[in-house]
């Protein structure tokens, strides 16, 4: 069976998940990130690496200009190359922020020993990978990096196919 099968009465959703430039740098957290990835029954249904223009990532973290954090984010997002997905699941949104674990890297050793930025977070910045927080963050964030996906024909395409598993 290629697809993971919905279980009754679920919905598939989509999410944008990013694995920010230091995890992408370590080749062997990069895997154990895709191992996650794999072992939790998402679906990779676009996958890119890009690195980003300062703009890029002025424009995606807009909602956090002024924070004291800002520049130092921007220009870590910008600092070398990134790998951005598609992911596909029921409750995708949630699924992956759970398996995130909270932003702050000290909070989710103690709260979330497993989480990836538990495991591999070195700073609150460099906090390893990004996922979007409600749907509609996930249909501009998907489109931010996928321009040419169009989430609402994919979805009246492939739904069925999961709810069928063939
Ligand atoms: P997320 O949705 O869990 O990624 O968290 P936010 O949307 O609140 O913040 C976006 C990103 O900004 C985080 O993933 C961190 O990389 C960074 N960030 C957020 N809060 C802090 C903070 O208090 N300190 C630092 N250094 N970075 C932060
Ligand atoms: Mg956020």
């Amino acid at each position: 069976m290629l697809l993971t099968t919905l279980r009754r009465g679920k919905a598939l959703q989509l999410t944008l998940a990013i694995v920010k430039p230091d995890a992408v740098a370590h080749p062997l957290i990069l895997e154990a990130l895709h191992q996650k990835i794999l072992e939790n029954n998402f679906i990779v249904i676009r996958s890119r690496e890009l690195v980003w223009k300062r703009q890029e990532s002025e424009r995606f973290y807009a909602e956090h200009a002024g924070r004291f954090f800002y520049q130092r984010l921007v220009e870590y997002m910008s600092s070398g190359p990134m790998q951005a997905y598609i992911l596909a699941r029921d409750d995708a949104i949630s699924r992956w922020r759970e398996l995130m674990g909270p932003t702050k890297v000290f909070r989710a050793r103690y709260t979330s020993p497993s989480s990836m930025r538990a495991l591999y977070g070195l700073t609150d910045t460099r906090n390893t990978t990004h996922g979007s927080d409600s749907v509609e963050s996930a249909h501009r964030e998907i489109a931010f990096f996928f321009p040419e996906f169009n989430v609402r024909e994919w979805m009246e395409r492939s739904e069925p196919f999961f709810r069928t598993g063939h």
